[in-house]
């Protein structure tokens, strides 16, 4: 959902992709394993306990978590560890978006980054989230309540007066009332993806990038192939974003059912006279818009979700023009020329709650999948949790009894 501090420019660059990783699940799975792989011969380096397939924040926090205690290697198809999802998002942290679990997840992973990052400067910034209910949505205005006494942080309910002089462009006459959780933080993601990796290889873990999995085979062990070498390993992670499913359907398991969902977002010049970086993230209460500073600049979305499928997504002009219309109504800033646009795919399960766990039928491969809007403020927490998973073993015929995966579905989606 939401975005943060400014990456650098070029953050997203224009790496190819290969055909492999574009064409979406039409056919049911194939089930049967896929042919033998070349063995890995000799003492070897490519030998690991665990082998975690993606490079963006879900495979770093796993690295960071698991490597204080098993060998680690990342493996990363493109040249750069954030060239999808995670380096198209930056990100709020805030403890007032999606469900229950979510909020849990969130809350969890803000003590670990308050205290066992607290070191690093620039890491958390005091953003603040503003949910607006609009004229007409009366009814949302019950919700919003209800949202607000159930949340475990402070969220305060504002009249459209209170709302403006937190966000001096809000249209007041346009607003019914507003939300806001003062507590919410920005995130500096590229930052938080280096320190998790930067951690991980001080235990040893290996980081390789350009090194696309493009076959698995497991019997006693599991087996890797990339383009230049065969991995050996015990356990799987499967980190892979948009791509979750596919790397099931190559290990020879059933795919979850994930749905990337495209959202756009895109860069304008901060209205003159200063004053915008300390504005809160601003969005609509039907997340259907938003906006906020980043960094000399300001981002908008249109908070769109367009089902997708795993490929190097690009923004549409037409979502990038409605969310232009949508932020110069609800305020009065006048958006007269777009610098920079982009798209990235938000990956759900059905019930939007995140897949991390080992799979049902094949203990030794575990999903970390399925994160939506909310891979980057849960990756500390749900780092962990997978963790836990992989050193502890569960019996994966037993729903684990940790509260958040007992209300999580998304732990076995439909499978
Ligand atoms: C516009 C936008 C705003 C967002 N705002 C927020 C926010 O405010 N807060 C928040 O918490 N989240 C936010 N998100 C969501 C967040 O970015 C994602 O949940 C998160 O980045 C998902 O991380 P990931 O590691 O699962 O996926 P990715 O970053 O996509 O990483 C998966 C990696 O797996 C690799 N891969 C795939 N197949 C293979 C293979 N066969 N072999 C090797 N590697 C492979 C891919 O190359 C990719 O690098 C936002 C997202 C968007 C698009």
């Amino acid at each position: 959902m939401l975005v943060a501090p400014a990456p650098a420019d070029g953050l997203i660059p224009n790496v190819p992709i290969a055909d492999g990783c574009r064409h979406q699940i039409a056919e049911p799975p194939q089930l049967s394993r896929p042919p033998t792989l070349p063995r890995v011969s000799g003492p070897d380096a490519n030998e690991f306990d665990v082998a975690v397939i993606g490079g963006g924040i879900a495979g770093a926090a796993a690295a960071w978590a698991l490597a204080p205690h098993l060998r680690v290697v990342v493996l990363e198809a493109e040249s750069g560890l954030s060239y999808h999802t995670t380096g198209r998002s930056a990100a709020v942290l805030t403890e007032s978006y999606e469900a229950e679990p979510i909020r849990a997840l969130t809350g969890r992973s803000r003590s670990i980054l308050t205290t066992e990052f607290a070191g690093m400067s620039g890491l958390l910034t005091k953003r603040g989230v503003l949910w607006i209910v609009s004229i007409g949505q009366d009814a949302a205005v019950e919700r919003a309540l209800a949202a607000a006494r159930e949340s475990p942080v402070t969220v305060d309910l504002l009249d459209p007066g209170t709302a403006q002089t937190l966000c001096p462009v809000l249209r007041r006459e346009l607003c019914l009332a507003a939300l806001h959780e003062p507590g919410a933080m920005a995130i500096d993601v590229d930052l938080l993806q280096r320190e998790y990796l930067r951690r991980a290889r001080s235990h040893g873990a290996a980081v390789r990038t350009n090194a696309r999995v493009t076959g698995i085979r497991h019997d006693d062990q599991w087996y890797l192939a990339t383009n230049d070498m065969t991995v050996r390993c015990t356990h799987v992670v499967n980190a892979a974003g948009a791509w979750a499913d596919e790397v099931a359907i190559m290990a020879g398991l059933r795919p979850i059912g994930l749905t990337p969902l495209r959202r756009t977002a895109f860069l304008f010049p901060a209205p003159g006279g200063g004053g915008h970086e300390s504005w809160p993230c601003t969005i609509g209460i039907d997340e259907d818009w938003y906006f906020e500073p980043y960094g000399p600049l300001m981002l908008g979305s249109n908070a769109d979700e367009h089902p997708d499928v795993p490929r190097d997504v690009r923004a549409e002009d037409i979502d990038v023009a409605e969310a232009i219309e949508k932020i110069s109504t609800i305020t009065t800033l006048s958006i007269r020329r777009v610098l920079k646009q982009w798209a990235g795919l938000r990956t759900f399960a059905a019930d939007r709650l995140p897949v991390v766990g080992p799979d049902r039928t094949e203990p030794t491969f575990h999903w970390y999948a399925g994160l939506g809007g909310f891979g980057i403020m849960t990756s500390p927490a749900l780092g962990r949790v997978l963790a836990d998973r992989v050193l502890t073993r569960p019996d994966p015929a037993e729903p684990t009894s940790a509260t958040w995966a007992t209300e999580s579905r998304g732990m076995y989606n439909d499978r």
